[in-house]
């Protein structure tokens, strides 16, 4: 599925993140940066340790107490087809009343600014937070949607944005999503 905002591409897919040929695959990565399960453990799995190396300096020398929900920091992609890998660390559900909704917001938002300031056009994100982090994916798939569309409607120069959803479940929960915000708004 893909919709045309301004000039720019919003597409779903179904698949995995780490066979995305674009310029930055988006990570759904932990504070620590130093891996974990899930999307962050395939893609340093697929990227090789150059990816690690540059997080443990970015902890170094930016963030020595861990990257905070909602900021994002940018890595090379090491053995990946992505150029760079943008990570990125959404909140965890904690019943939805403590600012869940604006952080996960942050952190699509963030990230894009990030790949626009790296000067990149097609980046891919996977659905943040919602696997471990234990966000209801019918309101994450909705936010991250609206944050992009509204990211795209307001800035011109990202070409591409795709959504690599890991099962069919989580890529039907998008699609539903998708048409709502597109058809009905
Ligand atoms: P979080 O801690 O932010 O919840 P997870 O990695 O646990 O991050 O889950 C986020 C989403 O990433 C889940 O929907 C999960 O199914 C998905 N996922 C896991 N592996 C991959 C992959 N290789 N490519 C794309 N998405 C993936």
């Amino acid at each position: 599925m893909e919709r045309l905002v301004g000039k720019a591409r919003l597409r779903l897919v179904q698949g995995d993140i780490t066979d995305q040929d674009v310029d930055a695959i988006v990570n759904a990565a932990n504070p620590s940066l130093m891996g974990g399960g899930g999307v962050d453990g395939a893609i340093h799995r697929r990227g090789g340790p150059k990816i690690l190396e540059e997080c443990r300096k970015i902890r170094s020398e930016e963030w020595p107490d861990g990257l905070p929900t909602g900021k994002a920091v940018i890595t090379s992609g090491g053995n990946l087809k992505a150029r760079y890998v943008i990570h990125t660390v959404g909140p965890i559900w904690r019943g939805g009343k403590v600012g869940e909704p604006k952080l996960l917001a942050e952190a699509y938002r963030n990230s894009l600014e990030l790949a626009l300031r790296s000067g990149l056009k097609r980046v891919s994100f996977p659905s943040i937070s919602t696997g471990a982090y234990g966000y209801p994916i019918e309101e994450a798939a909705r936010i991250a949607l609206r944050t992009v569309k509204e990211f795209l409607e307001e800035r011109d120069l990202i070409e591409e944005v795709n959504f690599v959803l890991f099962t069919e479940a989580d890529f039907k929960v998008y699609l539903q999503a998708m048409a709502e915000i597109f058809e009905h708004k």
